[in-house]
């Protein structure tokens, strides 16, 4: 028995034994949760500094942060999220009780990537948790500082009920063949389809939280500076290795310098003019991604960066202007600091543009006209609209997070995660008196029973 299916069986007796279906049980994990992210913050942030370059305050805002809140959200709503939801009823079961049971799953298998490699991994566990499900947890190998922190976990959890198992792809594909009661995913889409395959073979339902080219529309009469300030940030965070990070602007031609001018100012003001010695400027997370981003790069006009390193998979922030359609740097997700301008010709191509290519995890559009903001919004298909800001959508927890076609199915966070990973179960309890209320439904089905 490979130790994928052992740890797999461990869960499901686990699961089995009933105990995770306490409220006070999933409360108590929740806390062990949050007593290791406390408790071992200091060995998160070295990792993510050795896997990524991220400095210490940044983990902090952009790992730590949303997740500590996530599972205070749930702490503090979980007795609601878990009770029965009443439904209305109509006049044939107006004496039932009718009403919506959240259950556990079962086992639930989450996939995590490198990018962000402890929120996409924890924020699933804990709606996971919250939900009263097993977890078998599968940390991203590429960011292998990170992973081994996360091994840590078997220490703070019941060590049967959630398991943490590393490894590279043969290991994921062995757990694939497991059966669970849910695979969550989190990464690129071409493994997104080999997930769902490998669920198939067993019914599993799956959430595919993936990628892609999320376009950012910059509208000719708005504010240049202050639109501009926002898409730097968007893009070059993480070293432009962020699932929804603004993958390339559209503007009309006449815009084009003005925008190019406004993002060179901000790289200047948020990275110095030596991003590469700056604490807040990551690095590529590994050579083969780095030579990936630098073949993108190619054949395009560089308007500002360019400047690489491959000893420290260091990649300048950099623009690229001019940017035909056909180019290499538009035919996939550039997950890093490379952000290129296609010149269209105004509002109505944009969302040309955007609708003859699959449907993206946002959509950004900068205008100060509502009018073009709706337009963009009715016409366009996206996991997320924002206008006049990039990413922030990410932090908040009413907000269903997740893609639609290519860059994902499924959503998640607060509520949403909780609701992912229960069965919605419909229950209807009906006492055996009135049954004069039931005849009409019995046959024989006579005119005088309808006119009653
Ligand atoms: P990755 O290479 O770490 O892969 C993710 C997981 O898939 C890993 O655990 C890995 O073991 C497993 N895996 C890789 N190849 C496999 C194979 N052949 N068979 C089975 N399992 C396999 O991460 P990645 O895919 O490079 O991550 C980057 C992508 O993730 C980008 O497209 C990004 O947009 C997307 N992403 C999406 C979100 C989101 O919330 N929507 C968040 C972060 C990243």
């Amino acid at each position: 028995m490979s130790r994928e299916e052992l740890v797999v069986q461990q869960a499901r007796k686990a699961f089995q034994s009933g105990r995770s279906k306490s409220l006070d049980f999933r409360i108590e994990q929740l806390k062990n949760l949050q007593h290791f992210i406390s408790e071992k913050q200091k060995d998160i942030t070295d990792a993510l500094q050795k896997d990524l370059c991220k400095s210490e305050n940044g983990t902090l805002l952009y790992e730590i942060l949303g997740l500590e809140g996530e599972i205070n959200l749930a702490l503090s709503k979980l007795a609601e999220w878990a009770a029965p939801r009443p439904v209305d009823k109509n006049l044939l079961t107006i004496f039932d009780e009718v009403y919506i049971r959240p259950e556990p799953l079962g086992v639930v298998l989450i996939i995590g990537a490198w990018n962000y490699p402890i929120a996409v991994t924890l924020q699933p566990l804990v709606g996971a948790i919250a939900a009263g499900n097993a977890a078998v947890i599968k940390p991203s190998e590429v960011s292998i500082h990170t992973a081994k922190v996360l091994e840590l976990l078997n220490m703070y959890l019941d060590p049967e009920m959630y398991h943490v198992v590393t490894g590279g792809v043969p290991e994921t594909q062995e757990l694939l063949r497991q059966r669970f009661d849910h695979i969550f995913y989190t990464g690129n889409s071409t493994v997104g389809k080999l997930v769902m395959e490998a669920a198939a073979r067993h019914l599993t339902p799956v959430t595919l939280e993936l990628g892609g080219k999320s376009p950012c529309y910059v509208d000719k009469g708005c504010d240049l500076r202050i639109a501009c300030r926002r898409i730097t940030w968007g893009k070059y965070l993480n070293c432009g290795q962020t699932c929804i990070a603004p993958d390339y602007i559209l503007c009309e031609p006449s815009i084009q310098d003005k925008v190019v001018e406004e993002i060179r100012k901000c790289i200047q003001e948020f990275y110095t003019n030596d991003p590469k010695s700056f604490t807040d400027y990551g690095r590529i997370i590994n050579q083969r991604h780095f030579k990936r981003i630098m073949e993108l790069i190619k054949g395009s006009t560089v308007a500002i960066g360019g400047e690489q390193d491959e000893s420290q998979c260091y990649i300048a922030p950099t623009v690229l202007k001019d940017v035909t359609p056909e180019s290499k740097v538009m035919q996939e997700e550039i997950f890093g600091p490379v952000l290129p301008i296609v010149p269209i010709n105004g509002l109505n191509e944009a969302i040309q543009f955007i609708n003859e290519r699959e449907k993206p995890l946002a959509i950004y559009i900068f205008s100060s006209n509502k009018k073009v903001i709706k337009k963009m919004m009715m016409e366009t298909s996206s996991g997320a609209l924002l206008a006049n800001d990039c990413l922030v959508h990410y932090s908040i927890s009413d907000l269903p997070f997740g893609g639609v076609g290519n860059s994902g199915t499924g959503c998640y966070h607060g509520k949403y995660t909780f609701d992912r990973l229960s069965h919605l179960r419909s229950c209807l309890i009906k006492n055996l008196n009135m049954e004069r209320l039931n005849l009409i439904r019995y046959p024989p089905h006579t005119a005088e029973k309808l006119r009653w």
